[in-house]
């Protein structure tokens, strides 16, 4: 694959300024809709008023009213489409390409879960709508908590949080009610190098002391380590299975076990499911709660900033603090139950969000035990795949079998001067959105790569080939890397500047 230099063969300037049809190649180029306004064009007529027209000076106090409507674009209707629709292509998606983005499961979803989500039976359901009108939502939430208890080996869910991080906000206060509970608050909670960062956040926020403790090279948490530092004090250890680095945490019974001797609770992060489900139920391994993450490995696209959902499950000891309101089955009746003195009280606004319970369901229905356990070992042989076949181009720290994420550092490219951001930076000339890098942070110059189930063979053999054509170039021509992009609308950014000079105002033009 020969590395295109930017605007090969044309008069890229001339095209610049000619905005007018908007394409340059393949490449959709837009100016910001307010350059393409003209004054007087109107893009919807109105049809004439019917009824009297009122007063606005009457009815609107003055000082909310404009005189004009200055700075507004003025555009056709066709420009608004064509406009956001070339907006729209200047992004990269799972549906464009490979987003091997670790730790993130940037996975393909099948659309039918999205069609499903979007029956009107579901999508116009009001959050106030009586509880007799809102029967099959009801049913639904409540199979998907049984089936997420089955999945995770658990007694009860929440469905309420709406993120993994909430998720995790959401079990570390259930843990801490039960101590207080019992009259024997405890401060501290154990959380590895492994562990994902928002694990310590959220111990901060629901109060305790964070007690680190060191993976100790081996890429995963040993018994010995935990049992040095837990006592009477330590609500318990967080930990994250599949962990950050893509490994098992394999001494997790006996981790559990070191807890439970000391009468604490073991959390597990379990938003990377997508490596587990239908293979390992964490109950099993001692865990006694644990967070999902819908938006990752049960069919909501993630990533699109759009809503998640950090579903909690709980052993029994630990069900009375779920968050209100419950989902109650009573006969063939549904309902939710508000009465519960020890829950720790409401997360969020109603019942959490909703559709991306509904897609969760579809997919796990449409998926079954064996399809679930089939997507899970796609993922992991694809990890693998992929770390088997770079392994010694490019510095592997971990070299064991992995779960759906491998993580590689610039080790090799080091010496030419190249760093994984140069690595990152040159895959999107090759056409990929960069995997994860600088994370996790027990790898120095990490890139971590997740390819997801969803992929083809013959995807990631493409994808493959472009890293090994990367080190090849790392090697003889590193000012490619060092100039990537060169193939985008823009090139290098400066990381920084936006955060530091953010340019708010149309007016101020930033360059295109
Ligand atoms: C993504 C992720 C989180 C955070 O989930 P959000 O929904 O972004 O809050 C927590 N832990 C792990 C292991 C994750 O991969």
């Amino acid at each position: 694959m020969k590395p295109r230099r930017k605007g090969q063969g044309i008069d890229l300037e001339k095209i610049k300024k000619m905005k007018a049809n908007g394409t340059k190649g393949l490449h959709l180029d837009e100016a910001l809709i307010f350059e393409r306004s003209c004054e007087g064009r109107i893009g919807v007529a109105p049809s004439r008023f019917d009824v009297p027209a009122c007063d606005a000076e009457k009815s609107i106090p003055r000082k909310y009213l404009r005189d004009d409507m200055g700075g507004f674009p003025e555009v056709a209707e066709i420009d608004v489409v064509r406009h956001y629709t070339r907006l729209s292509q200047w992004n990269f998606g799972v549906d464009s390409g490979l987003y091997p983005l670790g730790s993130c499961t940037m996975k393909y979803n099948p659309k039918i879960n999205e069609e499903i989500a979007a029956l009107p039976g579901f999508s116009r359901l009001h959050p106030y709508q009586g509880e007799e009108l809102s029967q099959g939502a009801l049913e639904l939430m409540f199979q998907l908590e049984e089936y997420l208890c089955e999945i995770t080996g658990m007694d009860a869910v929440t469905l309420q949080p709406s993120a993994g991080a909430q998720g995790e906000l959401c079990g570390l206060l259930m843990m801490a009610a039960f101590f207080k509970d019992r009259g024997k608050p405890r401060t501290k909670i154990i959380i590895p190098d492994t562990a994902h960062g928002t694990n310590p956040a959220s111990s901060h926020l629901a109060g305790f002391k964070v007690v680190p403790v060191k993976s100790e090279g081996r890429g995963a948490l040993t018994a010995n380590a935990v049992k040095d530092v837990m006592d009477a004090d330590t609500a318990g250890v967080m930990l994250t299975n599949p962990n950050t680095l893509g490994l098992f945490e394999a001494d997790i019974k006996e981790i559990a076990d070191v807890v439970h001797k000391k009468g604490g609770f073991l959390y597990c992060d379990g938003a990377n499911m997508n490596a587990l489900m239908g293979i390992v139920r964490l109950g099993d391994l001692g865990v006694d709660v644990v967070q999902l993450n819908l938006h990752k490995t049960f069919s909501t696209p993630h990533g699109g900033g759009g809503p998640g959902s950090g579903p909690v499950a709980v052993r029994k000891t630990l069900e009375p603090y779920l968050p209100v309101p419950r989902v109650r089955k009573r006969g063939k009746k549904y309902s939710f139950d508000f009465k519960r003195p020890r829950s720790i009280g409401r997360l969020k606004a109603f019942y959490g969000n909703f559709a991306i319970m509904v897609r969760a369901y579809s997919y796990i229905r449409r998926m079954g035990p064996e399809g679930l356990k089939r997507a899970a070992e796609a993922a992991i042989l694809n990890a693998n795949y992929i770390k088997e076949r770079l392994k010694g181009t490019f510095d592997l720290p971990f070299d064991r079998p992995c779960m759906h994420e491998c993580v590689f550092s610039d080790k090799v490219q080091q010496p030419n001067g190249v760093s994984t951001m140069d690595i990152a930076k040159r895959l999107i000339d090759y056409g990929y959105h960069p995997p994860t890098v600088y994370f996790p942070l027990v790898v120095p110059g990490a890139i971590m790569i997740e390819p997801t189930e969803t992929e083809t063979l013959e995807t990631l053999d493409r994808f493959i080939e472009a890293m090994k054509n990367i080190a090849d170039e790392a090697r003889n021509a590193p000012e490619l890397l060092k100039n990537a992009p060169a193939n985008t609308r823009v090139g290098r950014v400066d990381e920084t500047k936006a955060a530091r000079e953010p340019v708010l105002r149309w007016k101020a033009k930033p360059p295109l």
